[in-house]
C-alpha cells in the first residue's frame, strides 16, 4: 500500500523584492507502507521544502501530495489539519523543536491527544524509544542531544502517523548517536506499519537503514532505486558524484572527490538538464531539453 504520493509537487518561496524561487520544481515520489526512503542531496536542492510541504506547512503551487490517502493540497485548514496528523515531521535541532519549559511527558501527551489515544503513557511511548519511564516528570535541557531526539520521535509516534518524517534528523547529533537514531526510527517506522521518509546528506547512514534512494538535484527527483541497486551501480552522474564524494571505508571513494562547481541558483536555474554545468558526460541535448523522465531523469538512461 503506498502512504505518500507526489506527483509532479511545485513549491515556491516568494521573498519580497527578490526574485521567485522554485524550491520544488516538479518532483514525484512514492512511499509504501512499512518502506524507508532516503531522500539525499546536497544542502539547499529543496529536501526540507518537500517534507515541509508534504507535513501541510507550506502550500504547494502545482502537483498533488497524499499522505494516507487524504489529498494535502489544497493548503485548506482542515486538510492541513488531517496532513498533520497522516505525517509526523522529526527536525534536525532537537534543542530547538522541544519546548524548554514543559516537561517531557506533556510535550508526548500532546501528540496522544493528536490521535486521540486515551490508553496509552507518555512512559510507554518514552519505553519504546528506549529511554527510561521516568525521563517524563524531567524536562529537555537535562537531556543529551540523541535522548532529545529520542523524546522527538516520540512525540512524533504518539500521534500514529502514517508516515514519519525526518528532516536531517541525525545531522546535530554526536556520531556515536547518529546510527543509532537513524536505525531507532527505522526500526519504529516499520514496526508501527508507516512509512519512512528519511532526509540526509550522509548517505552512508542512508544506505544503512533505506530501502530505497531517491537523489534531489535542484528541486527535482533525478534518481530512485532500491538501495542496493543505486549503490552498487548508481547510474545519473550526479548520483555517481554524490557517491563518490563520501568517504567510506569499503573501498569505494575512499578518497572524496568534490563535485565540480556549486549548486546553481535556484531562482535561476540552468535550461535543459539543471546538472549540465556540473556534469561530465555533457551532451548537445542536455543543454536545451530537461530529462522529465525517471528513474532516472538523464538522457543517457531515456527508457525505450
Ligand atoms: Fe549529464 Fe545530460 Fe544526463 Fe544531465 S541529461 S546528467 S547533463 S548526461
Ligand atoms: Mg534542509
Amino acid at each position: 500500500m503506498t502512504l505518500l504520493t507526489i506527483d509532479n509537487l511545485v513549491v515556491e518561496h516568494r521573498t519580497p523584492g527578490r526574485p521567485l524561487v522554485r524550491a520544488v520544481a516538479g518532483a514525484s515520489l512514492t512511499v509504501a507502507a512499512g518502506e524507508v526512503v532516503g531522500l539525499v542531496g546536497e544542502s539547499g536542492c529543496g529536501k526540507s521544502t518537500l517534507a515541509r510541504a508534504v507535513c501541510g506547512l507550506h502550500p504547494a503551487a502545482a502537483g498533488t501530495i497524499t499522505v494516507g490517502g487524504h489529498p494535502v493540497t489544497p493548503l485548506g485548514l482542515r486538510s492541513r489539519h488531517r496532513a498533520l496528523t497522516g505525517a509526523q515531521m522529526v527536525f534536525q535541532d532537537p534543542y530547538a523543536s522541544l519546548n524548554p519549559r514543559r516537561r517531557v511527558g506533556a510535550q508526548i501527551a500532546d501528540g496522544l491527544r493528536t490521535a486521540d489515544d486515551r490508553t496509552t503513557a507518555p512512559e510507554d511511548l518514552l519505553e519504546r524509544v528506549g529511554l527510561p519511564r521516568d525521563f517524563a516528570e524531567r524536562f529537555p535541557h537535562e537531556f543529551s542531544g540523541g535522548q532529545r531526539q529520542r523524546i522527538a520521535i516520540a512525540r512524533a509516534l504518539a500521534a500514529r502517523p502514517s508516515l514519519l518524517i525526518g528532516d536531517e534528523p541525525i545531522s546535530a547529533l554526536d556520531a556515536s548517536a547518529q546510527a543509532h537514531v537513524a536505525r531507532l526510527m527505522r526500526d519504529l517506522a516499520v514496526e508501527s506499519g508507516a512509512g519512512l521518509l528519511f532526509i540526509s546528506h550522509d548517505l552512508s547512514v542512508v544506505r544503512l537503514i533505506a530501502d530505497r534512494i531517491a537523489v534531489m538535484y535542484l528541486g527535482k527527483i533525478v534518481e530512485t532505486g532500491p538501495t542496493a541497486e543505486v549503490w552498487a551501480d548508481p547510474k545519473h552522474p550526479y548520483t555517481r558524484a554524490l557517491l563518490g564524494a563520501i568517504p567510506i571505508p569499503d573501498g569505494r571513494g575512499v578518497l572524496p572527490a568534490e563535485l565540480p562547481g556549486d549548486v546553481p541558483d535556484p531562482a535561476d536555474p540552468p535550461s535543459g538538464c539543471r546538472f549540465h554545468p556540473r556534469c561530465p558526460l555533457v551532451m548537445d541535448v542536455c543543454l536545451d531539453r530537461e530529462p522529465e523522465f525517471g528513474p532516472v531523469a538523464c538522457w543517457l538512461h531515456e527508457p525505450a
